[in-house]
């Protein structure tokens, strides 16, 4: 497997290749990352690039970048073991030009959920996967539907820019109480790390937003925002559900920021 530190590198490694498929992550990874590689893996003919990138621009000021984890050489490790034939892992300069003032915004999808609780968010995201894409030139790339409004943002910027890449969402892979697999969760405590577990619980409980939220009430957890909508465009669906729905959580567990999300079918 090789290790690319730079643009430099990672283009005289792709220029050796083939078909592509590509995981972007931001490091600190855990099994769904791996679910991710796993399936790109299965596409015959395909070499598998990771990028790990903890990217500055999705941060905001007030956010958890200094202490996101990093973890780099086990992160390595487990590429190597999921077969990975390059990770390309480079640094912030590397991946911004000083002085860069262009950023890609992808409209309406990136404003209700997480949009409106983390101004610039999907704008750093959005920026920061074109310039990837650019860069590594995949023919796929594989996101996971935890981070779903993120996976939306990315198929409206491919649609919407032409980009030749075929865009595969895959199911959120969690841990056996339930909880989605994060990079965060290292950061919760042992008694954070159960309270946690109600997200899913609440989710479960759906698709009724009223039902949901008692559920996180009766654990004392108060959501940022928890939302019945469109799996489409991210707006509300009016309650009782018709059609496809996906029950969208953000909440705070101690000082750590979770979200999930789970699909529903109404009448
Ligand atoms: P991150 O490193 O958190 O930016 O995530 C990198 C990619 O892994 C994104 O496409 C995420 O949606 C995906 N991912 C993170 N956690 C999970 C999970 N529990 N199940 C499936 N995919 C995940």
């Amino acid at each position: 497997m090789k290790v690319l530190e730079d643009l430099a590198a990672l283009r005289a490694w792709r220029a050796t290749r083939g078909e592509l498929g590509f995981v972007p992550t931001m490091g600190a990874l855990h099994e769904g990352h791996l679910t991710l590689v796993r399936r790109a893996r299965q596409a015959a003919g395909q070499a598998v690039l990771v990028s790990i990138f903890v990217n500055p621009t999705q941060f905001g000021p007030s956010e958890d970048l200094a202490s996101y984890p990093r973890t780099l050489e086990r992160d390595l490790e487990l590429c190597r073991e999921t077969g990975c034939d390059a990770v390309y892992a480079p640094g912030p300069e590397d991946m911004y030009r000083a002085g860069a003032t262009s950023f890609v915004e992808v409209g309406a999808v990136a404003e209700p959920l997480c949009g409106q609780f983390r101004p610039g968010h999907f704008r750093g995201v959005a920026t920061v996967v074109a310039k990837l894409f650019l860069r590594a030139q995949p023919q796929r790339a594989y996101f996971g539907e935890k981070d779903y409004q993120q996976l939306q943002v990315i198929r409206t910027l491919v649609r919407d820019l032409d980009f030749p890449v075929e865009v595969v969402g895959v199911p959120t892979v969690r841990e056996t109480d339930g909880l989605a697999m994060s990079s965060r969760n290292l950061r919760l405590s042992p008694s954070e790390r159960l309270k946690a577990t109600r997200i899913y619980a609440a989710l479960q409980a759906g698709p009724s937003p009223e039902a949901a939220r008692e559920v996180l009430r009766a654990a004392g957890i108060e959501p940022q925002y928890l939302e019945l909508v469109d799996p489409d465009t991210l707006l509300p669906k009016p309650w009782p559900l018709q059609g496809r729905g996906v029950l969208a959580v953000a909440a705070y567990v101690g000082n750590v920021r979770l979200i999930d999300n789970l699909a529903f079918e109404g009448a």
